[in-house]
């Protein structure tokens, strides 16, 4: 980094801020990049820090943003990188629930807004960078990160994705990770994914294309092989598909540390940034430069990217309108509580043993230890200490005061647990996983997070439920985790289950929000919760090389004809909701049309509620292999009791299409399309459809 400051360089990228036209901002950049040195240039490439900052971040990783290509001389600012799909790691953020919570949700608004909060709380801190937008798919819920995305189907994947980098882009730039087939933690740095081109694109990297389309700044390399070579490397999804194909304009970051092996491999390959420091760029790409192994065109093109970038969000959000106040502040404390609420899942609730009156219930017995536990998540890069943590207990305590009793048992002796049960009317357990589960993998030393061994609860948590259980009839498990968990040993003997995922610093409140009825649960699973892990793709957390199929998650349900525990897109309601009416806009359109697809939704019972509406589509007579369905859209519509409203989703025939590998391009087939409306992705749930063709042009 040259520290001598020059007026000529300062003008020249504050001229290119403030050049409005596009072309002549292209034309500002060029001027720019002539006025760079080759050092110049690769020090944008690489990030800027030392192995002194490296040491600090052992002991709090990502507590302050990271730099990447500071230029003084020439007026460029440095990326400030931060991180955190749940919040930032920075300081006292606002702790969202995981991912995978606000996945069920699928709510694209509220994911809209809490990107715009993220984004807002990244710049206030002084960031310019967001690296938070993981949008892997958990082809295997065994895998250690699935908190960190939203689930396991692309359409919903893409449209989640789609809003937190709205939201987020206007503060900050967002980054889209880890490109890609990155779902099997411990076997991160060397997994080589073999994958064919037609999986690739339509399940693993569609919903990347979508962020893309939607302009996202940047997109991170996974450490991961895809087809034998580094995705650092892989000029096959960096140049062909990425930037090329799809006409991506942003810049590709590397993965920290190992998410480079070669430099050379690495800038030839597409990868623009090493981050956090200079070991394979720097000084040995200059020397690749001189040496012609790399040719000095393609440096100028990532530098040409990254100085696009920079350019385009400095010009974003007003620098003065950014207060640290707001920073956790009650109103961003507020909305971590909203998504809370609507991103629990309802799994069983028989003989209505929830809602609970917190008038009439008498006496609640609350046990678990991880009910009085701030249990956030994973605590590896996505970790975000924010300055409080609701519990579940306190959340109940806040709601019985002077109403109900409430006692509590941690359960490590079942046999008092028990007692305290027997004794109580309502029983709640709060049962699941922790950081020590479940999370990213930095070393077998430690033996936390990294990969699930199984998908169980501990089996000392599958005993206590067990035994708590048999000593009461309204028995309620609450359970935490970042991922299908599977309850066959213990489903059948409880009257209620509460999938709560890894719920926020709100989320004790949002728990009791829910138990009390005054949340009406709303979230459906973003992930199908299989009965066992024998109904799930080959998982191996060690794996050198391994096959990912065309199939997994309900695709794979429904191809086998196997039931799961509970089905992607599943969640009951304190009401109930009908379905009627389905109707399409047109019975035949051309490739490239759309259709129009109309449902009435119906709230009968007794009170107001959110509905998820879900659109699926098979196909009829395709001259390929196709799953019996697959998300196409999806909308929440709230009602209230009696009320019915209609609800529209627009299919594209774009969206149907699949890769046709030998023409290397995506065919919308002339078929007939079946359109499937209702409540899950359960056959039984789906009992309205209609068809459309598409033929001709
Ligand atoms: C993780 C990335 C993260 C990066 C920086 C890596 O270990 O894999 O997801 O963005 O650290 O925080």
């Amino acid at each position: 980094m040259n520290d001598s400051r020059g007026s000529t360089g300062t003008t020249a990228f504050a001229a290119v801020v403030g050049t409005e036209g596009e072309t002549e901002r292209e034309d500002r950049i060029k001027e720019l990049l002539s006025k760079m040195t080759l050092r110049e240039k690769v020090d944008q490439m690489s990030g800027d820090e030392s192995w002194f900052g490296l040491a600090d971040m052992l002991f709090q990783y990502n507590h302050r943003p990271f730099y990447a290509g500071e230029n003084k001389r020439l007026g460029v600012p440095p990326i400030k990188f931060t991180d955190g799909p749940r919040g930032l790691c920075l300081d006292h953020s606002t702790c969202f629930p995981v991912a995978m919570a606000r996945g069920a949700t699928w709510d694209t608004e509220l994911q809209e807004r809490v990107g715009d909060t993220i984004g807002y709380e990244a710049r206030a801190q002084g960031a310019n960078y967001y690296g938070g937008v993981c949008i892997n798919v958990p082809r295997h819920p065994g895998w250690g990160r699935s908190q960190e995305t939203y689930g396991d189907d692309p359409c919903h994947l893409g449209a989640m994705a789609v809003a937190m980098i709205k939201g987020v882009q206007k503060h900050v730039m967002a980054c889209a990770k880890h490109f890609a087939c990155n779902s099997i933690e411990e076997a991160r740095f060397f997994v080589d994914v073999k994958v064919d081109e037609r999986t690739l694109r339509e399940i693993y990297l569609r919903h990347f294309e979508k962020c893309v389309q939607a302009g996202v700044a940047s997109v991170m390399s996974a450490y991961n092989k895809v087809n034998g070579y580094y995705c650092g490397h892989n000029r096959h999804l960096l140049r062909d598909i990425l930037k090329e194909e799809w006409g991506f304009d942003g810049f590709v970051m590397s993965d920290f540390i190992w998410g480079v092996r070669d430099g050379v491999a690495g800038v030839n390959g597409g990868l623009d940034i090493e981050m956090p420091s200079s070991w394979r760029y720097g000084r040995r790409l200059r020397k690749a430069v001189e040496r012609g192994d790399v040719n000095e065109e393609v440096i100028d093109e990532a530098v040409t990217r990254i100085l696009g970038q920079k350019a385009r969000f400095a010009r974003i959000g007003d620098p003065a309108g950014y207060d640290r106040e707001k920073v956790a502040s009650n109103e961003h404390a507020f909305l971590a509580l909203e998504v809370a609420q609507k991103g629990i899942v309802l799994l069983k609730n028989d003989e209505n043993a929830l809602p609970l009156s917190v008038e009439n219930v008498g006496k609640i017995a609350v046990i678990g230890e991880l009910a009085d536990k701030a249990n956030i998540g994973d605590r590896g890069s996505s970790r975000v200490n924010p300055p409080y943590v609701v519990t579940p207990l306190h959340g109940i305590r806040d709601k019985a005061a002077g109403k109900a009793e409430v006692v509590y048992d941690s359960g490590k002796n079942p046999a008092s647990a028990r007692r305290v049960a027997g004794d109580a009317d309502a029983v709640i357990v709060v049962a699941g996983l922790t950081y020590k589960e479940e999370g990213e993998h930095l070393s077998s030393v430690t033996r936390v997070g990294g990969d699930r061994e199984d998908l169980n609860l501990p089996e000392a948590q599958e005993s206590l439920i067990k035994a708590v259980a048999e000593a009461t009839d309204r028995c309620i498990v609450v359970l935490e985790g970042g991922s299908a968990i599977t309850m066959e040993a213990w489903k059948d003997e409880v009257e209620a289950i509460v999938m709560a995922w890894y719920p926020g610093m709100e989320g004790g409140h949002a728990v009791a929000d829910v138990l009390f009825g005054d949340i009406n649960p709303s979230g459906k699973l973003p992930i199908t919760f299989p009965e066992s892990a024998d109904q799930l793709p080959f998982f191996d957390k060690k794996a050198n090389s391994i096959d990912y199929g065309y199939y997994h998650g309900y695709r794979l349900f429904d191809k086998e004809g196997i039931e799961p525990a509970f089905p992607f897109g599943f969640g009951l309601s304190y009401t109930e909701y009908r379905y009627s009416n389905l109707r399409l806009s047109e019975k035949q359109i051309g490739k490239g049309g759309k259709v129009e697809v109309e449902v009435d939704v119906t709230n009968t019972g007794e009170i107001e509620g959110h509905e998820i509406v879900q659109l699926y589509v098979g196909y009829n007579g395709s001259k390929v292999d196709r799953p019996a369905k697959e998300l196409k859209g999806f909308a929440r519509l709230h009602l209230e009791p009696g009320e019915t409203k209609t609800q529209s989703i627009e299919l594209n025939a774009e969206d149907l299409a699949f890769y046709n590998v030998d023409a290397g391009a995506w065919e919308e087939e002339e078929i007939e399309y079946v359109v499937y409306a209702g409540p899950s992705s359960r056959q039984e749930d789906l009992q309205l459809s209609d068809t459309f063709r598409v033929s001709g042009p």
